[in-house]
């Protein structure tokens, strides 16, 4: 249910509708707009056939949400999320005029790698930086991530590069720990509905990004983001990076049908991820340019300047730092055609002035 209050309705209106929904049992979610407050009723809504909403003063009109994720959707709020990037040395808008790219290797494997890739990607216009510190591998003997020590190598990456970083929070637990050094949270395909998590990241302030589980409907991922909405985070993006289908070619199937659907469904920004959606580099350009022309507001893609000795299994994905460097020319054109943007200024770019040093600062 969404309250829609009156042009100009008052503080202490809105107040009083707050204090009825509480009184029976339900949370609100406040939504100030342009030009009005929405109020979204959180819980369960049965309660509210006794109490008479649309009689309170100042309040416009009530609107059932049909849909069963209501924070999430765009019957609650029409206008798109906008969610800044407040670490790194550059702004950085997600879901807005600008397509954003997020690049770097899948895991963080030693600093000469992640400094060194930093640095590329930044220099191709990457405006964030990925990197994995703990690994959900599908095997336990596989390499799981340097752990901590991936965190503090990210954090001298950004220090370095002045790129804000993106990495994976796999349990409850490291929530403090990882927040303390991403600037956006990175909830992985296999936990997309790994609800405590979900829950304990709509308990912080950072910008989450949800990766499309790899069996899951575009409902059920929507209603992963309204667990982590729900919790009072409103920064959440989501990422579709393909699911699984009969094909064997590809690793997986890039659902690009998933990028205008969830655009008209829901308000979140909408990331694509070709690297983990083709698995293969070859088809990164490709399915890249097509996710931008279908409505992306970004893309996270895997760039290893050395990925035959990659010590994940990722380096057949990974775009090398050339190609990446003229994808990012092509993806510009694309923008451009659909009517955004999408690398940065270039005195942005050319910031970016160290090489590895050998030392971390
Ligand atoms: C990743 O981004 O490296 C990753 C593990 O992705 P996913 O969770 O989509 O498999
Ligand atoms: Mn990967």
């Amino acid at each position: 249910m969404v309250i829609v209050m009156k042009l100009g309705a008052t503080e202490q209106q809105i107040e009083h509708v707050v204090d009825r929904l509480r009184q029976v049992g339900l949370r609100e979610h406040i939504s100030e707009g342009e030009e009005r407050t929405l109020i979204g009723a959180i819980g369960d809504e049965r309660v509210l056939q006794t109490v008479p909403l649309e009689a309170l003063s100042g309040v416009e009109r009530v609107i059932p949400v049909l849909a069963p994720y209501k924070l999430a959707s765009r019957e609650f709020q029409s206008e798109d999320t906008v969610i800044g990037i407040s670490g790194g040395v550059n702004g950085v808008e997600i879901g807005g005029k600008r397509v954003v790219v997020m690049a770097g290797p899948c895991a963080v494997e030693s600093a000469e790698q992640i400094i060194t890739i930093a640095g590329l990607v930044k220099q191709a216009g990457a405006v964030i930086l990925r990197g994995g510190a703990y690994k959900p591998r599908t095997g336990p003997y596989s390499f799981q991530g340097l752990g901590d020590d991936g965190l503090v190598l990210l954090a001298a990456a950004r220090k370095q590069t002045g790129l804000p970083v993106i990495t994976e929070v796999m349990t409850l637990e490291d929530i403090d720990l990882v927040g303390g050094y991403t600037d956006v949270f990175q909830i992985g395909a296999r936990n997309m509905q790994n609800f405590m998590l979900l829950k304990g990241v709509g308990q912080t302030k950072k910008p989450v990004m949800l990766k499309r589980g790899m069996s899951a409907t575009i409902e059920e991922f929507l209603l992963a983001a309204e667990y982590i909405l729900s919790q009072g985070n409103t920064r959440v993006m989501l990422c579709e990076r393909g699911i699984r289908t009969f094909e064997t070619y590809t690793r997986n199937t890039l659902d690009i049908n998933a990028v205008p659907a969830l655009k008209a469904l829901t308000h979140l920004p909408v990331i694509v991820d070709p690297s983990h959606g083709t698995g293969r580099r070859e088809l990164v350009p490709a399915v890249s340019r097509a996710a931008i022309a279908a409505g992306a507001d970004g893309l996270l893609m895997e760039v290893h300047h050395d990925p035959e000795n990659s010590l994940t299994g990722d380096g057949a994905q990974s775009l090398l730092p050339d190609q990446f460097s003229q994808l990012m020319e092509q993806l510009e054109r694309i923008a451009q055609a659909v009517g955004r943007s999408l690398l940065p200024q270039k005195e942005v770019a050319s910031a970016f002035t160290g090489g590895w040093s050998g030392t971390l600062t």
